[in-house]
């Protein structure tokens, strides 16, 4: 049924793009894997704040993402996760959504040790094929192989009035002037770092979300998948 679909669909944008939403959608509609490599960066962060290691201690930090294991699995709770995140064994899932993740994140992704560690394990899902996955560097590093590249992307300002939006909705504070002020780090950290950073494959299709609503930004994925 499927047979005309791309077998990998890698999906590349900077922070609160709707990477992450489109990704599960065409995976849902399609019966693939989605796969969001971000919360297994998310996950070393949150391990490293609770451990108590400093963020820049490149050596510690990298030593940790070597040493534990990160597991992404079918949500088992219908509390709008997209999936289990697991941290030895922990359920880590809304633990790695705290701003002090959002806030070290960036520092802790640009480590090349940090990013050899977990590179092996998303490729390996990748491999298997049938799989939407998403993050910063999977059409340019992680699966340079990937049938369709899409890189969304969207201005700062309506990025981060999205990501107000959806924390008032969760009916939590919301500044959307500091929302701005870190989406705008978190993207100047990605896509300067030395290794992976975060930039669109030279045969990635842009998609500018800021012209597009959510729909639409869906219809014209899928019609790519379909060429
Ligand atoms: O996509 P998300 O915002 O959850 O990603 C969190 C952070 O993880 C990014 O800001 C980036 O620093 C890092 N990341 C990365 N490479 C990926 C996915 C995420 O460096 N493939």
């Amino acid at each position: 049924m499927n047979q005309q679909l791309p077998l990998i669909i890698a999906i590349d944008g900077p922070a609160a793009s709707g990477k992450s939403t489109l990704g599960k959608r065409l995976a849902d509609d399609f019966g693939y894997l989605f796969f969001d490599t971000g919360v297994m960066y998310r996950a070393v962060t949150w391990a490293v704040l609770q451990a108590g290691i400093e963020v820049g201690e490149e050596a510690a930090v990298t030593a940790l993402a070597e040493g534990v294991q990160i597991d992404v699995a079918s949500p088992s709770k219908e509390d709008g996760r997209a999936c289990d995140v697991l941290l030895d064994g922990q359920d880590i899932t809304w633990e790695i959504r705290r701003p002090e993740v959002d806030g070290n994140v960036s520092p802790v992704s640009a480590f090349a040790g940090v990013r050899k560690a977990l590179l092996e394990k998303q490729r390996r899902i990748g491999l298997r094929g049938r799989v939407v996955m998403v993050g910063r560097d999977i059409g340019t590093v992680v699966l340079p192989e990937a049938d369709v590249k899409i890189y969304l992307f969207a201005s700062a300002e309506e990025r981060a009035r999205r990501r107000y939006n959806e924390i008032v909705a969760r009916g939590e504070p919301a500044d959307y002037d500091e929302i701005l002020r870190k989406v705008k780090t978190r993207d100047q950290i990605d896509s300067t770092r030395a290794i992976a950073p975060l930039r669109p494959a030279d045969d990635a299709i842009l998609l500018d979300s800021d012209a597009l609503n959510f729909e639409q930004v869906v219809e014209k994925a899928k019609e790519y998948c379909h060429k």
